[in-house]
């Protein structure tokens, strides 16, 4: 493929008003509109050519405009907990990363038939939360609506099933590309496009108060995850530089105006990180914390990350903390790892770069 094909904008990125707008421009009726998208999403063609009921100018015209999907897969690779994570190259050489969390069966705790998947949204992660490796590398770029959207339908492709359930929980802070995320909500939660309902998409974010109350001004019934991890200024400020900009006071103004707008439950997302923030005085303000916005609570032991220092406190000092919660009237969670022995557990997704000996994950920064 040359470059020049290489640049082509996918065409899964596209909304229905903007393919009415792009055949407005070549005299094309606007109903044509409805054709691309049910072969794009519907019978998920892979070629221009396929599209038997477009003229074959109409075909060409496609493919000298766009691609259908810019995501080259590469690799797939499967836990023994039965997640997978799916490596793509993006048009400019770039990677990210994909985990497909399968409907658990009984035997792994919860039963559920959701199949969710964990999507990126950015390759690499400007906020250098201290835990996390996807900001190892630094930030690079954001992903357009058609990357995000493509995630979903190579993983469908890869797996043979419908997704049903998405959490904007991979790679990057989805609030940062706020643009290119709303309007991949839209196609993805479009009956024109993947058909995913808004309540089974969940935005996580590491706390950008404007953005989440920009988000919660889209007409859409979206759920909200706060990466919170901190009670306290002080505890979350030492693994979260972003909260230096947006403190916890500021972030909670926020959430009562998601509040005041949705009527889906927040999540406050809690790694336990031994000796950071795993004490009892942080559970109670937690508590305190969740009860103000009747958010709920999902507690996460640590994931280790090669190069990060950080260590998961024992499972009486994991109990203890949902204990307290728990007897302060907060619903609250201790989450079961997924994916930890191949890396595509919360965190441990990170940027990889290609040498000759193959595909091999970036250097940390220094
Ligand atoms: N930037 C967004 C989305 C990506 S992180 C956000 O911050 O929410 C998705 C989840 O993984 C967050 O709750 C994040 O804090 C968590 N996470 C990051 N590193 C982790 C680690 N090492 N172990 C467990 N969870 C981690």
């Amino acid at each position: 493929m040359n470059d020049s094909q290489n640049s082509k904008p996918p065409a899964i990125g596209l909304e229905k008003d903007d393919w009415i707008a792009w055949l407005e421009d070549r005299g094309e009726p606007a109903f044509r509109a409805g054709q691309i998208l049910d072969w794009l999403f519907r019978k998920r063609v892979d070629s221009f050519d396929a599209m038997t009921n477009l003229g074959a100018g109409l075909r060409a015209a496609l493919a000298d405009d766009f691609r259908v999907n810019s995501l080259q897969s590469l690799t797939q690779q499967g836990s023994i907990d039965t997640t997978t994570k799916l490596l793509f190259r993006l048009h400019d050489g770039r990677y990210i990363e994909t985990v497909v969390i399968p409907a658990s069966p009984a035997l792994y705790g919860e039963k559920s038939d959701r199949r969710t998947l964990c999507v990126s949204s950015q390759v690499g992660c400007a906020y250098d939360c201290r835990f996390c490796a996807s900001g190892l590398a630094g930030f690079t770029r954001n992903l357009d609506a058609g990357e995000i959207v493509g995630q979903i339908l190579e993983a469908e492709r890869i797996g043979g099933e419908r997704i049903n359930n998405l959490v904007f929980m991979g790679m990057g802070e989805p609030l940062a590309n706020f643009r290119n995320l709303t309007k991949a909500i839209r196609i993805i939660n479009a009956e024109w496009g993947v058909g995913i309902g808004a309540r089974h998409l969940t935005i996580s974010t590491s706390g950008l108060a404007p953005q989440i109350e920009k988000l919660a001004e889209e007409p859409l019934q979206i759920r909200l995850a706060i990466s919170l991890h901190g009670a306290s200024d002080e505890v979350r400020e030492t693994i979260m530089p972003v909260n230096r900009k947006y403190p916890i006071d500021r972030l909670f103004e926020a959430l009562q105006v998601w509040r005041s707008k949705k009527n889906q439950k927040i999540t406050f997302e809690y790694i336990l990180i031994e000796g950071v923030n795993d004490g009892l005085d942080q559970a109670a303000l937690l508590a305190k914390r969740a009860r103000s916005v009747r958010a709920k609570v999902n507690l996460i032991p640590y994931n280790t990350v090669e190069g990060l220092p950080w260590k998961r406190p024992t499972p009486r000092v994991q109990e203890a903390f949902l204990g307290l919660l728990k007897s302060q009237g907060v619903q609250a969670t201790l989450r079961r790892e997924k994916g930890h022995d191949i890396a595509a557990a919360c965190g441990q997704l990170r940027l990889k770069q290609e040498t000759e000996e193959g595909i091999v994950e970036a250097p940390a920064k220094a």
